[in-house]
């Protein structure tokens, strides 16, 4: 191994592993792509990228099961929601095949970054696609690059299972009610930037973002999804069309039913009736489950199961989510993808 890890200690921090996967769009094809230790991209100067954000990025991960097998948690999810970005910014589309070959060619690539099972860590995947070529004029890109990089990964909230406080923003909007709220994009995320720097700052985790329109129901966090146990053992996440389909909480919401018993349900989430909530969390990719230990709502600081530990049901999610992304819990049908390695 060329980069000396401490696994125990693995943050969300970038790392340049030897290799990724980059494929280019021209013509109207993609060519083969290929696996590159060339970590930097060459793109024209004019690319709708970086000037008109073109551009949209996925998340997944890639998990060492106790037998060394290692496996993708619902790829096929990835590649439809970036085909689904692709469309309403206009851009080249990655068929769901050549995207989940890609992810697997760069995880043997970097077979030996893959954390130990052990550490709780995992290898995150971050793919990319994004307009290049020589255009100036508002308009979308004839040239596409698509590219998937990789870094070993622990904890993305400080926390861990440790529930952490949000702050609800109602200066800033992460996305406009009938904007790019739903694509994967990076123009959300340079909107979240400023809110997000003042949320830290202040001692919070991250932000809650409330909709758009109204500014009376919960979004979702800048950058996972939000859920809620209320005292009748139902797991409630907020329904809007601005809020990004996080692939994570779509696995909750079938496992809070099937699984745990509990009543699911995708609706309104009033930001002033916090109360029918024993326990609340955030979820994504990233940030697996974060418990919200509370939330500062202008004056009101309302604290959820306990600001210390994570609820029971939290934790019993939890459990069966990651002990499915693990190999440790028979998953539901289609959502491992084993990484044949030969
Ligand atoms: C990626 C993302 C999420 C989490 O989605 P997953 O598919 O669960 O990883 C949530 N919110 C935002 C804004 C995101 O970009």
């Amino acid at each position: 191994m060329t980069i000396d890890i401490d696994w125990a200690n693995l943050g969300f921090d970038y790392m340049k592993l030897p290799y990724r996967f980059i494929a280019h769009f021209k013509d109207g094809k993609w060519n083969d792509g290929e696996i590159t230790e060339d970590a930097t991209l060459h793109l024209s100067e004019s690319s709708p990228a970086l000037h008109y954000g073109q551009q949209a990025f996925e998340g997944l991960k890639a998990y060492r099961t106790k037998n060394d097998e290692i496996q993708l948690f619902r790829p096929d999810q990835n590649a439809e929601r970036l085909q689904k970005t692709a469309r309403r910014l206009l851009m080249a589309e990655v068929p769901t095949d050549f995207f989940i070959h890609a992810a697997k060619a760069v995880v043997k690539a970097n077979l030996e970054y893959v954390p130990p099972y052990a550490s709780g860590g995992s290898l995150y995947l971050r793919p990319l696609l994004i307009g290049a070529g020589d255009i100036i004029g508002i308009q979308p890109a004839k040239e596409y690059i698509f590219t998937i990089f990789a870094m070993p990964v622990g904890n993305y909230f400080k926390g861990g299972l440790a529930p952490t406080k949000f702050i609800v923003s109602r200066d800033f909007d992460r996305a406009a009610p009938h904007g790019t709220g739903a694509a994967k994009v990076g123009g959300n995320y340079a909107a979240s930037l400023l809110p997000g720097y003042n949320a830290h700052e202040a001692g919070y985790s991250d932000v809650i973002y409330l909709d758009p329109a109204t500014h009376t129901k919960i979004e979702e966090v800048g950058s996972a999804n939000f859920f809620g146990i209320t005292k009748d053992h139902e797991f409630v996440t907020p329904l809007s069309p601005s809020i990004l389909p996080s692939i994570t909480k779509y696995s909750l919401l079938y496992l809070a039913e099937k699984r745990l018993g509990l009543k699911a349900i995708e609706g309104d989430v009033p930001i002033d009736d916090l109360d029918r909530f024993s326990e609340a969390g955030a979820c994504g990719t990233a940030a697996v489950i974060s418990p919200i230990g509370a939330i500062q709502n202008g004056a009101d600081y309302h604290v959820f199961y306990s600001e210390t530990e994570v609820g029971p049901i939290t934790h019993q999610l939890y459990n069966e989510l990651v002990g499915i992304q693990k190999g440790d819990v028979e998953a539901p049908e289609g959502w491992i993808y084993k990484v044949e390695l030969d």
